[in-house]
């Protein structure tokens, strides 16, 4: 399409008055609230909370949102994870060996990350766009019912251009899930079976690429944590043992970096730091801030009704 000149413009009828009284743009896209920079808080304001951090590879939370989990639940949250996938085309050797190799990690994650539970819901790597949705979805309401879930951490649904369907339809169920939870008609059996509606109340959704981002955490306070969380996920992702790695190509090539000692630990979480958590830096540098997650962040729903009557009523 040719750019609109003013001419064009006048051929549609548009005058440069009419351009300069254009409405602001929907409420809509302020949903869910402006933008906020969550810091660190003192004392255990979440006591009481717990947080699934949803993932549906072994390395998805330890990359985007490992110092923001760090810092809930530094703040009372209880944590638990669940991986979806048995991530078993992403790894070494046969594919016996690679499922092998990503569960060690994950539960090595959860272990570093101090998740007091792991479920993993073994759905085959790369093919979850082939699953029953309502099944998945069915499997979340139950967990978070039976763990009593307040929060959630997982991919943002709405993230644009997003190319791996473990990831699009992993947080599409969640996302349905949180809301279906809280109903009490859904799923009758698991009332029977003595759990009781659980409302979702937060969610943090983290994007590979485009997301409206809404939420900015500062995770100053975590990131050597976060640090060790992705040192565990050696399988695959782009941290774990890729410090030595590069070391010993580039010995191999008459070549040394300082930031790669011969210490393995040292090297590989120098790697980490520079190469991984990249991102965060950058992402903090734009407010002020060392090291930074960013999310779309959804929180609890004020009630118009309850607000009124807090103003208004005798
Ligand atoms: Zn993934």
């Amino acid at each position: 399409m040719a750019p609109m000149t003013r001419r064009t413009l006048l051929q549609y009828g548009i005058t440069a008055t009419a351009l300069a009284q254009t409405p602001p743009p929907p409420l809509s896209l302020e949903e869910h609230g402006p933008l906020v920079i969550e810091r660190a808080r003192p004392g255990k304001p979440h006591t009481g909370k717990v947080l699934a951090a949803i993932q549906p590879h072994s390395d998805d939370i330890p990359i985007f949102a490992a110092g923001t989990c760090f810092k809930l639940m530094d703040e009372g949250y209880t944590g638990v994870l669940i991986r979806v996938t048995n991530d078993d085309m992403a790894g070494p050797g046969g594919i016996a060996q690679t499922v092998t190799a990503n569960e060690r990690d994950n539960f090595a994650v959860a272990r570093v990350m101090g998740m007091k539970q792991v479920f993993d819901l073994n759905y085959n790597n790369h093919t979850m766009d082939n699953i029953a949705r309502s099944e998945l979805r069915a499997r979340f309401i139950f967990l978070f019912r039976l763990l009593r879930v307040d929060t959630v951490i997982t991919y943002d649904p709405w993230g644009h251009y997003e190319e791996n369907p473990d990831h699009y339809v992993t947080s599409a169920c969640v996302e349905a899930a949180a809301w279906m939870a809280a109903g009490s008609k859904d799923y009758p059996e698991h009332f029977a079976a003595g759990l009781k509606p659980k409302s979702i109340t937060e969610k943090y959704y983290f994007g590979r690429f485009q997301q409206r981002v809404n939420r900015i955490v500062d995770i100053t306070s975590t990131v050597e944590r976060k640090v060790d969380a992705n040192l565990e996920n050696i399988a695959q992702g782009p941290a774990g043992h890729n410090g030595v790695r590069l070391r010993d190509r580039l010995a191999r090539e008459g070549k040394k970096l300082d930031l790669l000692p011969a210490d393995d630990r040292t090297a590989n979480r120098n790697y980490i730091r520079e190469f991984v958590l990249a991102r965060d830096r950058e992402t903090g540098r734009r407010h002020g801030i060392e090291y930074a997650e960013q999310f779309h962040y959804i929180g609890p729903e004020e009630s118009r009704v309850e607000q009124y009557i807090r103003r208004n009523a005798k």
